[in-house]
């Protein structure tokens, strides 16, 4: 058996095309234009091509891109600061603030200052309490874990009753998207680091997520034929063929897995590019949010 490929780039061009749309729409409609402001500390390389690309999707899609850089030097007080200023600005939508954030600052007590309803990460306690709580729902969804479950959606795979493992339990990927496929009725096995038989577990799903950072760690004799594979890891392997030295790969082994799984998604093109495309989602969201206030 080969699976098939899901498509991240096609999907997310078909999803960045709706909010594109959207935007044109909102403009004509009300003359607003959402606003995502990205807040970058220091000059770690990553995350300025992060932050890069997000400005750039911005433009693509119409949405306005307000961009601040403070110094790696920058206090909590300065962070902080600058947070509460875009919270209080009624043309920002969205804060982005990039992480990590060098070391002697707060990340926790930064992201608790954002404004829920600017939080388009989708990281603030309260939207990641209301994902996991029976009967409520986030004013925003974590980004990665969202473009999850709309490739899974997008692609035809049935969540409702699966048997689903998710490998990895982080605050940005692992738990919220277990949460997620729990909320879609689907049964969810979440394995870690100290998860005692991991082939075990993975063999059963029809669903498996790996959110691990390990280099091809699931290989295809630990899956179940016909599994779907949602590879959100990003590991560089090294390859004297390739011009920078190494390639980028994730956390399953892709030429092994592809001849059990029913469906698998391929790093990169799978997971990457839906990650931006639901930040614009989200922010496109915090501005229907802020018109929704004026009208009441
Ligand atoms: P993380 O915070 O390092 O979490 C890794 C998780 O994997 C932890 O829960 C850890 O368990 C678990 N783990 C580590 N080794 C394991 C092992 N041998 N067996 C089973 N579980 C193991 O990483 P993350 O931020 O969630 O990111 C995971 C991967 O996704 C990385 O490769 C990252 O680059 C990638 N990523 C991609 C995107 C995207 O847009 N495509 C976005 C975010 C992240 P413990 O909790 O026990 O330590």
């Amino acid at each position: 058996m080969t699976a098939s490929i899901i498509d991240g780039k096609a999907i997310a061009g078909t999803v960045r095309e709706q909010v594109r749309q959207a935007v044109v729409q909102m403009k004509e409609d009300y003359g607003y234009t959402p606003g995502l402001a990205t807040v970058l500390v220091g000059e770690d390389p990553a995350s300025s091509t992060y932050v890069r690309s997000k400005r750039k999707t911005c433009e693509e899609l119409g949405i306005r891109s307000i961009g601040h850089e403070l110094p790696a030097t920058a206090t909590q007080t300065q962070v902080e600061q600058l947070v509460a200023s875009l919270n209080a600005d009624p043309n920002v939508n969205g804060i982005l603030v990039q992480l990590p954030l060098p070391k002697h600052l707060n990340e926790e007590a930064v992201l608790n200052s954002i404004s829920l309803e600017k939080d388009v990460d989708g990281f603030h306690p309260v939207n990641i309490g209301r994902l996991a709580m029976k009967g409520r729902d986030p004013l925003f969804i974590p980004c990665t874990p969202y473009g999850c479950i709309v490739l899974l959606e997008e692609s035809g795979i049935p969540i409702r009753g699966a048997e689903a493992v998710v490998v990895g339990r982080s605050n940005i990927v692992g738990l919220p998207v277990a949460m997620l496929l729990q909320k879609r009725d689907a049964t969810v096995t979440i394995c870690h680091s100290r998860t005692r038989d991991l082939a075990e577990h993975i063999r059963r799903a029809d669903i498996v997520i790996a959110a691990i950072g390990r280099t091809e760690m699931i290989t295809g004799d630990m899956l179940k034929p016909g599994a779907a594979v949602i590879d959100v890891g990003i590991n560089q392997k090294p390859d004297p063929t390739a011009k920078r030295g190494y390639r980028l790969v994730g956390d399953v082994d892709f030429e092994s897995a592809k001849e059990v799984a029913g469906a698998i998604t391929p790093v990169p093109g799978g997971v990457g590019p839906m990650t931006i495309t639901m930040l614009m989602k989200n922010t496109l969201r915090a501005a229907e949010i802020e018109l929704a206030k004026r009208d009441r």
